[in-house]
């Protein structure tokens, strides 16, 4: 029997959210049933429901930061137990034989990964997401939340955490230059920036966040950031020239590319994460000029998402967040399309109960 359970559904790009009741499959033999405790609001839900990537089928649940317990397992399953402190991230399947898979980059994967939302699933249905209170998984795609890290907390590194540390790793965030940090900037300090922040600080780089304004400096240098310098402010391209090793760029909108790349040193990298609607444009001689590189990133593997979580247990790290209830999540997206939420969003599914 398939469960029914209570998921915040939006029926079209421009309706209102509603609670309503959505069926998680019968779990197959290699299956893990989670109850999900909180779901993070990740940018990329806004981008998705709102149509701006391109059209999805509706009705929808969004969500890919998903926390909770597993409360059920298939019958060939053995990594996983009842009672388990688990987390989801942006993938539920992959083809699991490919060279990316067997290179445990399944979010490469050569067939192409199932997204955890508005996907096409391996049985030909529309995957659901986890602004929900139950989810079902294949157990390859679970994670385990160290016990340090409480559900709200964790839930947001399931996407934002992994996705600004896997470029940090590849791209060396921290080694040395000559035996000192190697300078990092993070730009844009939301959801994905302030944990680029924290984890680039914990793997030993020197940070510095590159915001619209010093609205968040505070906040940023009680992360950990050496500083806060404001893109907005006039001269601010010309002043910082050439200044860092690595750029995270974590920007939801429309940016001047040229300008960011002058801030690199020569053979410095700009590791791509955010996604914006629109194409960007950039002179090929801002790249020619000191060989630079400009690289993309697509949230990581699940070994490597289990790294990130071994790691950020380990440093003490955790995501910022501000709860809310089922009731506030279309309010919420304006805030975080504004700005003004510092610095993810998180709601707990015990408010569905009610609702
Ligand atoms: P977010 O919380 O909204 O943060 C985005 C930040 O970008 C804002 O805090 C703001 O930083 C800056 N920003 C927003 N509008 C801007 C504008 N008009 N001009 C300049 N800066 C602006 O979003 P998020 O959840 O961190 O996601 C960020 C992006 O990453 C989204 O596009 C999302 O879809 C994408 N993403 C990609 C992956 C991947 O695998 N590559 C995974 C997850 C998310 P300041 O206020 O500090 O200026
Ligand atoms: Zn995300």
């Amino acid at each position: 029997m398939p469960l029914t359970v209570k998921a915040l559904q939006k029926t079209g790009p421009d309706q209102p959210y509603q609670v309503a009741e959505i069926e998680r499959r019968d779990p197959r033999a290699d299956d893990v049933v989670i109850d999900i405790k909180a779901a993070g609001i990740c940018h990329s839900d806004i981008h998705t429901i709102r149509n701006e990537w391109g059209e999805v089928p509706f009705p929808l649940t969004v969500g890919h930061e998903i926390a909770g317990v597993v409360s059920a397992v298939g019958e060939d399953v053995t990594e996983w137990k009842v009672g388990d402190r688990v987390g989801v991230g942006c993938m539920v399947n992959s083809c699991g034989e490919c060279e990316q898979c067997l290179a445990d980059q399944e979010q490469d994967c050569l067939r192409g990964n199932v997204g955890t939302y508005a996907a096409k699933d391996v049985d030909g249905t529309i995957t659901q997401g986890g602004y929900a209170q139950k989810v079902v998984v294949n157990e390859r795609f679970v994670c385990r939340i160290p016990d340090e890290l409480d559900f709200d907390v964790a839930a947001p590194l399931l996407c934002a955490g992994i996705t600004t540390f896997a470029p940090l790793d590849r791209w060396g965030a921290g080694e040395t230059v000559n035996g000192l940090p190697k300078k990092v900037a993070v730009l844009g300090m939301g959801g994905l920036g302030h944990m680029g922040v924290q984890i680039a600080v914990a793997m030993g780089a020197e940070v510095t966040v590159l915001s619209r304004s010093r609205k968040k400096e505070q906040m940023a240098m009680e992360l950990g950031a050496l500083q806060v310098l404001a893109t907005a402010e006039d001269g601010f391209f010309e002043e910082h020239r050439g200044e860092f090793d690595l750029i995270l760029n974590t920007i939801s909108a429309d940016i001047p590319l040229d300008g960011y790349l002058g801030l690199l040193k020569p053979h410095g990298v700009m590791a791509v994460v955010g996604a914006p609607p629109n194409p960007q444009q950039f002179q090929m001689f801002s790249l020619i000029g000191g060989g630079k590189v400009l690289a993309g990133s697509n949230i990581g593997g699940i070994a490597e998402t289990q790294k990130m979580l071994d790691f950020c247990a380990e440093h003490g790290i955790g995501a910022v967040i501000e709860t809310i209830g089922v009731d506030e999540v279309d309010s919420t997206y304006d805030r975080v399309v504004n700005g003004e939420v510092y610095f993810r969003a998180v709601i707990d599914t015990s408010t569905f109960e009610n609702a």
